[in-house]
C-alpha cells in the first residue's frame, strides 16, 4: 500500500520522524507498506524546517507542494491545490496528517475529495474549546474527515465520542513527538552560546511565544515581556525567538538585560536547554508534553489547552494570558512549591510503531 505522509510546520517534523522509521521497518520486514513525504512548505526555512530533517533523520521529502508563507486561506488554498495535483497524478491509500497546522486539514480535505482517500489522524480528537485559536479549526474540520483517529489522551478519546465518532475508529496509541524525544534524549547538543552566557543548570528560564493572542498585539506582548523580567528574578531567560514573533519584537524592541532573544533553536539544542532549565514559559502545545515528560516546570501563558493531561498529570500549569499573573507563577515556582508531575499514559516511546501495526492490521497486510 502507499501512505502519504503530510508534514508542513516545525511541530509535524517532530511528530512525523518516528512514524517513517516504523514504515520502513515493516517495509524491511516484507509488509507491503511504501510511502511519500509530501512537505507543503508551510515553514520553508533552514531553523523551521530544514535543520530538523537533518537532525531526527529524516529522509529529503518525495515532494514539497512550496506552499510558503501567506494568509491563513491563501496557504490553505495553495497547499489543497498543490496535493489535489499530487493526488490525481499519483493516488495514494492512505494520507496520514499530524497535529493541528494548516497542511494537515489542506490536506485531509483535498484527500477525502479525491476519490474519498482515507485520512488517518495522529494526535486526533485534542480540542482547546477556544475557536479564536487558527489550530482549533483545523482539528475540528479534519477530525470532521477523518477515518481512523490515532490519540494521545483519554481525554481525547472521550472528545471524539462525544462528537459521535465510533470507538472502532479510535486507536489510544500515545504521542510520538515523545518517541522522539525519547530517541534523541542521549543526542541532545548544548548550544554555543552555553558559556558566553554563562549559563548554568537549573539556573535559567527557557521561553517561547507564538501565540496570535499573545504576539500580535504590540501592548500586549509588551506588556508580558516586563512582567516576565521583572519576576524571573535576573536569572537569563532564553527567548528562541518564533518567526511570527520576530516582526512583532523589532516594532516593539526589547527590555531587560537578563532576556536573551536567539534565533529559534534546532531540536537537539533546543531540548538540551528545556531539560536543564529551572522552568520553561511557553504558549506552546508540544512544548507542555515535552516539559512534562523532562519533569521541567511549565507555566503556560493561555486561557485552555487542547493538552489537559499536561496539567491534570504533568508539570504544566495554565497561568492565563493575563501578564498580571506571571509575577504570582514564578513566586510560586522559586518558592519549591512547582508540582512535580508524571507521565501520561503510553507516552512511552513506542508509540509510531503502534500506529504503523494498527495501519497494517486495518488493511489486512501482512509479511511476505
Ligand atoms: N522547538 C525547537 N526549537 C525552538 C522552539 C521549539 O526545536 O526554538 C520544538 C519543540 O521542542 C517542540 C516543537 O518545536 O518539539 C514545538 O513547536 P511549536 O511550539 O512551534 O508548535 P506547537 O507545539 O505550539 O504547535
Amino acid at each position: 500500500m502507499l501512505i502519504d505522509i503530510i508534514a508542513g510546520a516545525r511541530p509535524n517534523f517532530i511528530k512525523i520522524a518516528p512514524i517513517i522509521a516504523a514504515i520502513e521497518e515493516q517495509s524491511k520486514e516484507g509488509v507491503d507498506m511504501q510511502y511519500r513525504l509530501v512537505h507543503t512548505g508551510q515553514h520553508y526555512d533552514k531553523k523551521m524546517s530544514g535543520d530538523f530533517f537533518e537532525q531526527l533523520n529524516i529522509p529529503a521529502p518525495h515532494y514539497n507542494l512550496e506552499a510558503g508563507s501567506g494568509t491563513q486561506a491563501e496557504q490553505t488554498g495553495k497547499i489543497m491545490i498543490g496535493y489535489e495535483q499530487l493526488l490525481l497524478a499519483q493516488p495514494c491509500d492512505l494520507c496520514i496528517v499530524v497535529g493541528d497546522v494548516t497542511s494537515t486539514m489542506a490536506c485531509a480535505i483535498a484527500a477525502k475529495k479525491v476519490n474519498n482517500i482515507k485520512v488517518a489522524h495522529v494526535e486526533g480528537g485534542i480540542r482547546s474549546g477556544d475557536l479564536t485559536m487558527p489550530e482549533e479549526i483545523n482539528r475540528i474540520v479534519t477530525d470532521s474527515i477523518t477515518d481512523y483517529f490515532f490519540t494521545t489522551s483519554e481525554v481525547a478519546n472521550e472528545n471524539l465520542r462525544k462528537a459521535g465518532v465510533g470507538n472502532d475508529k479510535i486507536f489510544f496509541v500515545g504521542n510520538t513527538m515523545i518517541d522522539t524525544l525519547y530517541q534523541q534524549m542521549p543526542h541532545f547538543i548544548k548550544p554555543a552560546f552555553w558559556d558566553n552566557y554563562n549559563l548554568k543548570d537549573r539556573q535559567y528560564i527557557v521561553m517561547t511565544l507564538h501565540r496570535p493572542n499573545n504576539v500580535d498585539n504590540k501592548e500586549i506582548l509588551k506588556e508580558i515581556l516586563h512582567e516576565i523580567v521583572k519576576a524571573s528574578n535576573g536569572l537569563p531567560v532564553i527567548f528562541p525567538v518564533h518567526p511570527r514573533t520576530s516582526k512583532m519584537l523589532d516594532v516593539i524592541g526589547i527590555e531587560g538585560s537578563n532576556l536573551l532573544k536567539i534565533d529559534p533553536l534546532s531540536y537537539l539544542e533546543f531540548n538540551y536547554l528545556v531539560k536543564n532549565s529551572k522552568a520553561v514559559i511557553t504558549d506552546s502545545g508540544g512544548i507542555t508534553e515535552e516539559a512534562t515528560v523532562l519533569g521541567v516546570p511549565c507555566m503556560t501563558l493561555r486561557d485552555s489547552t487542547e493538552r489537559p493531561e499536561t496539567c491534570t498529570i504533568g508539570t504544566n500549569e495554565l497561568i492565563g494570558t493575563d501578564p498580571v499573573n506571571i509575577g504570582p507563577a514564578f513566586a510560586k515556582l522559586f518558592s519549591g512549591a512547582w508540582k512535580k508531575g508524571s507521565i501520561p499514559e503510553l507516552w512511552d516511546g513506542k508509540t509510531a510503531g503502534r500506529i504503523v501495526s494498527r495501519i497494517a492490521d486495518i488493511f489486512g497486510l501482512h509479511k511476505l
